[in-house]
């Protein structure tokens, strides 16, 4: 068996340590290349310790001196770079075959996108950086020959479900429609009343997943199904009107698509981070993640609902930025990262992040992309606004 060798960006997050959990169990496998981290120093240099990745890449320079010197102490051989473009470096170099794209949000678009243009496999959990610039990603996964397999664990089964022609688009392969599942989260059965003032460690407890903090209040507040329609639109050359949203609180049924002839196939397991990670990780072959074996008599029943878009507006605020196009989506997700910082930091309510997200959306005109460069324009300019609006509030 040859051994591939992996990129983890983010790897002390969530994602990250479940990725390394699961390679941990196929040493024979897999190496790790590089591990990068942003503020969990100690996590990072546990796992240099654990894996002896040929390099480390942390924020700053200071960082990078105090973990180079620690990892000297142990004679670990790991060199410690910092900042921006050796993320790119590590996600691009010629000695990686496998990139775990795991950083969250917009600060993850430039490293995945250098994995995506340098023809690596490259696992997808930074739905961001897909959300921010749909068509130029795909271009970009075309022109290079990058293998694209998403972590999500929604778009994980749609991919599992889908047949392996569906490139050709979802008319030929018969495919009527997409269901995407969503938990619901916390704030499930919430009024709006309630949902005013619910506050940030409420948001992050999410009843069926363990998940870092961003995802965790864009699952309380459904901008994560939001994020996670533009991505299925990206992912599977969808319309946002083949993808439906249906409220599923168990979290067994992942996601399912429905063809033409009636047929509806789902993907079902425990709901852990390490099947997806898994199976992208070994596809086409399946690999054990260390996930147990879905109990169904345990689970009982399997309840399905439709989504509340007036207790919460995300969902469709999302639908009408994958309809506008253009750069309308990467203002959607900077509103929202901007929104999801402020309510965190306790400067405003959850209930405010819709109000936030709406204002900036119609304030900044969406317009066509023509580069990167553009699309990071759109997202400075709309995290402006956000700012502008919180400033005028408070
Ligand atoms: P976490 O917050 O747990 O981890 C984020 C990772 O990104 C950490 O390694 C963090 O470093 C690093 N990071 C944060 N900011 C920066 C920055 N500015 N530059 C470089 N690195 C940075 O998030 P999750 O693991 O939960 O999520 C990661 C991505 O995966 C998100 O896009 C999320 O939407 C997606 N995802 C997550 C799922 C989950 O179950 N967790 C499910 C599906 C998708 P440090 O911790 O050292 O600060
Ligand atoms: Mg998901």
């Amino acid at each position: 068996m040859t051994l591939s060798r992996v990129s983890v960006l983010g790897a002390t997050g969530s994602i990250g340590v479940s990725t390394l959990d699961v390679i941990a169990r196929h040493a024979d496998q897999y190496q790790i290349h590089a591990l990068t981290g942003h503020s969990r120093m100690d996590v990072l240099a546990e796992q240099c310790l654990l894996h002896k990745p040929a390099f480390a890449v942390v924020a700053n320079a200071g960082q990078a001196v105090a973990l180079q010197a620690r990892l000297h102490e142990q004679k670990l051989q790991t060199q410690v770079l910092h900042g921006a473009a050796a993320l790119e470096q590590v996600a691009a170099d010629a000695e990686v075959d496998v990139v775990m794209a795991a950083i969250v949000g917009a600060a993850g678009l430039r490293p995945t996108l250098a994995a995506v243009r340098a023809g690596k496999r490259v696992l997808l959990a930074n739905k961001e950086a897909l959300v921010m610039s749909g068509a130029l990603f795909m271009q970009a996964v075309r022109d290079s020959g990058a293998q694209l397999l998403p972590i999500d664990s929604e778009h994980n089964a749609i991919f599992q479900c889908m047949p392996g022609n569906y490139a050709d688009g979802l008319a030929r392969v018969g495919v009527r429609r997409i269901l995407l599942t969503a938990s619901g989260g916390p704030f499930r059965e919430f009024s709006v009343e309630q949902l005013a003032s619910v506050t940030p460690s409420q948001a992050c407890a999410h009843p069926n997943w363990s998940m870092g903090q961003k995802i965790s209040v864009d699952s309380a507040s459904m901008m994560n199904k939001g994020l996670e329609l533009i991505e299925a639109c990206w992912l599977f050359d969808a319309r946002p009107d083949q993808v439906e949203v249906v409220i599923h609180p168990q979290s067994v049924v992942h996601s399912l698509v429905d063809y033409v002839d009636g047929s509806v196939l789902a993907q079902l397991g425990n709901p852990d981070m390490r099947t997806p990670i898994a199976h992208a990780l070994a596809w086409p072959r399946r690999i054990n993640s260390g996930v147990a074996a879905l109990d169904l008599l345990a689970v009982g029943r399997l309840d399905f609902h439709a989504p509340d878009n007036l207790r919460f507006p995300c969902l469709q605020l999302a639908r009408q930025a994958a309809s506008a196009g253009g750069t309308a989506c990467a203002i959607l997700n900077a509103a929202n990262e901007v929104a999801v910082a402020a309510f965190l930091a306790g400067r405003m309510s959850f209930t405010d992040i819709p109000v936030m997200i709406e204002h900036t959306l119609s304030t900044i005109t969406s317009e066509q992309v023509q580069d990167l460069d553009h699309i990071l324009l759109a997202d400075q300019r709309a995290r402006t606004q956000a700012e502008k609006w919180l400033a005028r509030r408070s």
